[in-house]
């Protein structure tokens, strides 16, 4: 069976970035599917705009007409901070087996040496990050050292084992984030072609990015 690829983020709101990473290293590493899940309450982060609910409404209206995407929305339904840690280890536990790969920006992947049990992620998945616009792979610190360790540029090694490898694979750049999108939102223009059209339609019905005027 092909690996299941795991993609995490705030997704406030999701968008073509997010989707094309999505489809990209979908087909590239030949995964069974990409399984999207919006962060409940980010440790790391302050808090998000809009609230859980429309957040994993958002990903599921973007990714409706493609059937090897798939929100799991864990997560949001569980109560307190969400670690990628206990989620890994949950997915693990479904399946035993199974090649997990943890999708990453480039510029989440500089973040993990500060995520909780960091160094045990290896133990439950692979890593795969994308390359993103402006930031370069570390080739220094704890970063660059488990790149020697564990670094491969062969698809082949994240299906012959469960975890532990880290991939580096270049995407389409799509010079998009959420960050931008809110400011873009807030700011009364229209986000029509950075979100599918369904996205667009949940952000203009709920006003959820719209400063109260
Ligand atoms: P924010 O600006 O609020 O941080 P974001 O656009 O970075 O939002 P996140 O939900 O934080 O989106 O990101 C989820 C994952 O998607 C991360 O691994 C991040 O690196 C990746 N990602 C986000 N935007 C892009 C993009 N334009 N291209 C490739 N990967 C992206
Ligand atoms: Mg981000």
């Amino acid at each position: 069976m092909n690996p299941i690829g795991v993609f995490g983020g705030t997704f406030d709101p999701i968008h073509y970035g997010h989707l094309r990473t999505a489809f990209e290293l979908w087909q590239s590493l030949k995964l069974a599917e990409v399984r999207f899940l919006p962060t409940g309450n980010p440790p790391h982060r302050e808090r998000t705009l809009a609230d859980a609910a429309l957040r994993v409404q958002m990903v599921r209206a973007a990714i409706a007409d493609q059937p090897a995407f798939v929100v799991d929305d864990r997560e949001v339904r569980r109560a307190g901070a969400s670690y990628t840690f206990d989620t890994l280890s949950e997915l693990r536990v479904e399946n035993p087996q199974r090649s997990l790969c943890l999708l990453l920006g480039m510029d989440a992947f500089l973040g993990l040496p500060g995520w909780h049990r960091w160094r045990e992620l290896f133990d439950l998945a692979h890593v795969v990050v994308a390359h993103r616009p402006g930031w370069k792979a570390p080739t220094q610190g704890p970063l660059g050292e488990i790149m020697v360790d564990r670094g491969t540029g062969a698809v082949n090694d994240l299906h012959r084992s469960p975890a532990g490898r880290i991939y580096v694979h270049a995407v389409t750049q799509l010079e998009i984030s959420s960050t931008e999108l809110r400011q873009i939102i807030d700011a009364g223009r229209d986000p029509r072609f950075l979100v599918p059209d369904p996205v667009r339609d949940i952000i203009r019905d709920s006003g959820c990015y719209a400063r109260p005027r």
